[in-house]
């Protein structure tokens, strides 16, 4: 089924990391027109302290890898996103240590634990959006890019209802969620490791 070894799962997140960085200008832009435009430089920030722990605590086991990610996200971006980034990490980090090896039963559950966390579902405009489909997408075989591209696009014509951009109200129509995106290179990262 649909597992990832130690190594692959590394390769994984440190290959968001890379999309991240290459990106954290437009994640700004799609930042400033609904929120305070701190998105990228937030991700970035966060992301190379992900990149900065793999590399120097070189975890060896599915659960530590989540953890120490979720840690150094938690720890180093200040944001909405960073919390509900920690959370599913964390999520991931917590049912891999109890056993859980299938991958899309971790990225499910991680999606149900930011909803939770987020007070959030899809459509109001957040990560959701992207994660609740992509994930039930990956369960049924079904993720592919265009697919991932049609959920960020999707957020565009939403009202946002959680966080700063829902102050906008109406405003906030017309704009992709910058999460969603940021979201999307997680899952385009994910299909590139299992391509291989
Ligand atoms: P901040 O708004 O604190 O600067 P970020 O820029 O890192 O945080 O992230 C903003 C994004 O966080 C929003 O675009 C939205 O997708 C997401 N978000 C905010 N609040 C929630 C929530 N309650 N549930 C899910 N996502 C949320
Ligand atoms: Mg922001
Ligand atoms: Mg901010």
């Amino acid at each position: 089924k649909m597992e990832l070894s130690t190594e692959k799962t590394i390769d994984w997140i440190e290959r968001w990391v890379e999309y991240i960085k290459q990106n954290v200008t437009a994640l700004n832009e799609l930042d400033t027109a609904i929120g305070d435009g701190d998105h990228g430089t937030n991700l970035n920030r966060g992301t190379q302290a992900v990149k900065k722990a793999l590399a120097e605590e070189k975890p060896q086991t599915l659960p530590l890898v989540y953890r120490t990610t979720a840690m150094a996200l938690v720890s180093t971006i200040g944001g909405a996103s960073g919390a509900l980034f920690g959370t599913a990490f964390l999520t991931m980090a917590r049912l891999s240590k109890d056993g859980e090896t299938k991958l899309e039963t971790l990225l499910l559950e991680a999606n149900e634990a930011m909803k939770k966390r987020g007070k959030s579902d899809v459509g109001m405009k957040t990560l959701i959006d992207l994660w609740d489909p992509a994930t039930k997408a990956f369960r049924d075989h079904k993720l592919t890019r265009s697919y991932i591209q049609n959920c960020v696009d999707k957020t565009k014509n939403m009202k946002a209802s959680k966080g700063r951009s829902s102050y906008l109200r109406e405003r906030s129509i017309g704009h992709i969620d910058p999460v969603a995106k940021s979201s999307s290179y997680l899952f385009i990262a994910l299909l590139e490791v299992l391509e291989e």
